[in-house]
């Protein structure tokens, strides 16, 4: 088996005009497919890497870093997950998540600043994230195609920085592409499933 493009839970299109159709060609179709290729590509090249789930390799190519393999698998992880934490109807936080938003970060909208702030300040490519840490949320980056599967972490949510997430409809201005995610697209429904811990097998996938 290789591993696959996941399919989007959602249309193209269905996000107006805070992220086109177009992005979506290009950053699903063309970046994320070609994340797939290469790693299936590196991968068929070596059986020891071969029947691995997705978490596995990436577990095990960390150690390894910088690795090529690391990199594609790493970016296949994150926008999988990435896709996950975003929905075309807006979404509130309510219940737990709320109170553990309101708890670690005074409201919503200081969370959202603080994710924003985050994304902005992050030098280059990465990511931006939510984590669950010791039962507090906590935000954080990872650069280049670091990711949460890398390490113990508890993802809730990742925010895509890298220039091909935001250039086609918001040019080099990244402050306004986490501003409209952020504030109209978060799925916080599966921000509030991943309390249960279990984010980084939500984006796994069998090798
Ligand atoms: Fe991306």
């Amino acid at each position: 088996m290789a591993f696959q493009l996941p399919p989007l839970p959602y249309a193209t299109d269905a996000f107006g005009e805070i992220l086109s159709a177009e992005t979506f060609h290009f950053h699903h179709g063309k970046h994320h497919n070609a994340y797939v290729l290469k790693a299936n590509e590196l991968i068929a090249t070596n059986p020891e890497l071969q029947g691995k789930s997705l978490f596995e390799l990436i577990r095990l190519t960390a150690k390894s870093r910088p690795d090529e393999l690391f990199n594609q698998l790493g970016q296949i992880w994150n926008h999988s997950f990435y896709w996950l934490g975003l929905s075309p109807q807006k979404k509130q936080p309510t219940g737990k998540l709320l109170g553990l938003i309101n708890e670690s970060f005074g409201s919503l909208d200081n969370l959202v600043e603080k994710l924003k702030g985050e994304a902005v300040g992050h030098f280059a490519s990465g990511w931006a994230a939510l984590n669950l840490i010791d039962g507090k949320l906590d935000v954080t980056s990872y650069h280049d195609a670091d990711t949460p599967a890398a390490h113990d972490a508890r993802p809730l949510l990742i925010l895509d920085v890298w220039e091909h997430a935001y250039y086609i409809d918001y040019r080099n201005v990244r402050a306004s592409y986490a501003e409209a995610i952020l504030r109209h697209a978060i799925n916080w429904d599966f921000v509030a499933q991943n309390l249960d811990g279990l984010g980084l097998t939500r984006a796994d996938q069998p090798g």
